[in-house]
C-alpha cells in the first residue's frame, strides 16, 4: 500500500478548521491522511467570546464539536496540544493528554506529517506588565469566558442582595478594563447589555446602572483601527451608556482588586480584565523557525515558513508582511479566512507540482459591535470606491454576516443556513441570558 499523503492542521480555530474542511472535503481519506490537532473538543469562533463573558450567548448553542465535524467532513481529529515539532523526523509531538483530576488519558506522541499547517491563534499580549497574570482575566478561549461570566453574576448576585437590604445602599459591580481596542470596546458595551436584562432573571434590584466600567487606553484614543470619526461616535456611545473612558492612561501594574497607572491613579474594581493586545503563543519562538518579536512565524508570500518549506502557517500567528507594506496583516478573523482559502489551493498545486500561488490580503473593513446599542466600522473595497465608514442597522448586518460566513465555511451551505435558522428560533424561545 502506497504510504497515504499526511496533511496536519494544528488549531481549529478560524483558520484551521475551515481548512482542514475543505482539505477533508476535497481529498477524503483514500489517498490522504487530513489530520486536525486541537487542544479543545469543541470549537467556538472566537469573535463571540465577549458574548460568552457577558452571558448574552449560550457557547453551548454555539459551539462545533470536533468528533462529529471530522466524521462528517472526512479528517481525521486529535485532541491534544502541540508541544513542539520534530522537522528533522517530520514529525508533530503532542503533551500528554490528561484528565480533569490530572491522570494521563493518552501519553506524549508524534504523528508525522508532510506538510503541516501551524493555524494556533493567539494570546493575550500583557507586555511584562506585573501582576496581570495573576490578577486579570483575559478573553482567549472559552474557559477564560465561562470564569469571567461566573465571577460576574456573583457580583451581580452580590450586589443584588446588598440593595435589597438596604435600598439606601449605592453598591456596584466595578470593572476595569485594560485596552480600548475591538475586544475591550465591545465588551463593556455588551456588559450593559446583559445586565439590563438580569432584573428579568431574578436579581430584581440590578440594572444596567449598578455597573461601573472603567475602559482604560495607553493610546491617544480608543479604536485605533478605525477612522476618527467612528471611534469618537463609539466613544460617546459608551459614556452614554455610563462607561469611563480614558485615554492616554498608561498602566503600570495589577494588583488585587486594582489597576495602577504610570500617573499614578488607583482604579479599584471588582473585576479586571485584560484585552491590550495579542502575540503569538511563546513555544512557537523554539522550533527553530524564524519569528518576530510577537512570536509570530515569519511567512513567505505563498504562506510557508521561511526556513521550512513543508511548514505553512496561518492567522493569528504568523506574520506576513505585503510588499510595501510597513507591517504585518493584521490579526483578525478575515485575514485567518483568507489565508486558510490561499493555503488549501497551495497545498492542492504543490501536490500538483504546480507553482504556488502568493497570498494576497484584501482588507474588507474592520467593524466594532456596541451590542444592540449601536455598530460601526469601515467597509473597504472596490464596491463601495474605497473606504466608506458605516454604522447603526447597516454595520449591524454586515458584522452578523461575518459569522454567518463562518457558519457556511465550516458546515457548508445546507448546514450553514439551516443552524442560522435554528439560531433565530433560539433566539425567540430561549433565555436571553446565559446564568449558569
Ligand atoms: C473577544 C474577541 C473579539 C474579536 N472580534 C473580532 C472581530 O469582530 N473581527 C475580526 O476579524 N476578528 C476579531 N477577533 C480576532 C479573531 O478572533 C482572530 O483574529 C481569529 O480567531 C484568528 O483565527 P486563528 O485561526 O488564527 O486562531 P483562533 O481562532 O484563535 O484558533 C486557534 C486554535 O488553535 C488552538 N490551539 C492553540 N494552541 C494550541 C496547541 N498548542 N495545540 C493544539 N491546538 C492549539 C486553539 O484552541 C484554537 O482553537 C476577536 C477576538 C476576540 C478575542
Amino acid at each position: 500500500m502506497p504510504r497515504k499523503t499526511q496533511i496536519v492542521v494544528v488549531g481549529g480555530g478560524a483558520g484551521g478548521l475551515e481548512l482542514v474542511r475543505r482539505l477533508g472535503a476535497k481529498y477524503g481519506r483514500k489517498h490522504h491522511d487530513i489530520i486536525l490537532v486541537e487542544k479543545n473538543r469543541t470549537h467556538i469562533w472566537k469573535p463571540l467570546l465577549h458574548e460568552v463573558a457577558a452571558g448574552s450567548l449560550d457557547a453551548n448553542m454555539d459551539e462545533v464539536g470536533y468528533r462529529s465535524h471530522c466524521h462528517r467532513w472526512g479528517y481525521r481529529f486529535f485532541n491534544g496540544q502541540l508541544e513542539t515539532v520534530d522537522r528533522e523526523a517530520r514529525q508533530v509531538i503532542l503533551a500528554p493528554l490528561l484528565d480533569e483530576d490530572g491522570s494521563e488519558l493518552v501519553g506524549r506522541h508524534a504523528i508525522r506529517f508532510d506538510y503541516l499547517v501551524v493555524a494556533v491563534g493567539s494570546v493575550t499580549n500583557d507586555f511584562g506588565t506585573p501582576g496581570v497574570a495573576e490578577h486579570c482575566m483575559v478573553l482567549d478561549d472559552r474557559a477564560g469566558a465561562d470564569r469571567f461570566r461566573n465571577r460576574l453574576l456573583d457580583h451581580c448576585l452580590r450586589v443584588s442582595r446588598a440593595m435589597s437590604n438596604d435600598p439606601g445602599a449605592d453598591a456596584h459591580v466595578r470593572i476595569a478594563i485594560v485596552g480600548g481596542g475591538a475586544t475591550g470596546v465591545e465588551l463593556a458595551a455588551e456588559l450593559y447589555n446583559s445586565a439590563a436584562a438580569l432584573r428579568h432573571y431574578g436579581l430584581e434590584v440590578f440594572d444596567e446602572s449598578r455597573l461601573q466600567i472603567c475602559l482604560i487606553e495607553a493610546g491617544p484614543r480608543i479604536l485605533p483601527a478605525l477612522p476618527e470619526r467612528l471611534a469618537d461616535a463609539a466613544k460617546a456611545e459608551l459614556e452614554a451608556l455610563g462607561v469611563t473612558v480614558l485615554t492616554g492612561v498608561q498602566v503600570t501594574e495589577a494588583v488585587p482588586h486594582a489597576i495602577l497607572t504610570a500617573d499614578g491613579q488607583r482604579f479599584e474594581a471588582d473585576l479586571l480584565v485584560w484585552a491590550a493586545g495579542v502575540r503569538a503563543p511563546e513555544w512557537l519562538g523554539a522550533l527553530g523557525l524564524e519569528v518576530n518579536r510577537n512570536n509570530q512565524l515569519v511567512v513567505r508570500e505563498t504562506l510557508q515558513t521561511t526556513r521550512d518549506e513543508r511548514i505553512f502557517a496561518i492567522g493569528d500567528c504568523c506574520a506576513f508582511t505585503p510588499a510595501g507594506a510597513d507591517r504585518p496583516v493584521p490579526p483578525r478573523a478575515q485575514a485567518a479566512h483568507q489565508m486558510a482559502a490561499t493555503v488549501y489551493r497551495n497545498l492542492i498545486r504543490l501536490q500538483q507540482g504546480r507553482p504556488l500561488e502568493p497570498f494576497v490580503y484584501r482588507d474588507h473593513g474592520s467593524l466594532v459591535s456596541l451590542s444592540r446599542y449601536s455598530t460601526v466600522g469601515s467597509l473597504m473595497g472596490n464596491l463601495v470606491g474605497g473606504r466608506m465608514a458605516i454604522e447603526g442597522r447597516l454595520a449591524r448586518l454586515v458584522y452578523t454576516s461575518l459569522y454567518r460566513m463562518h457558519l457556511i465555511s465550516i458546515h457548508g451551505w445546507l448546514k450553514g443556513v439551516a443552524l442560522l435558522l435554528v439560531g433565530r428560533v433560539n433566539r425567540i424561545i430561549r433565555p436571553r441570558l446565559k446564568l449558569h
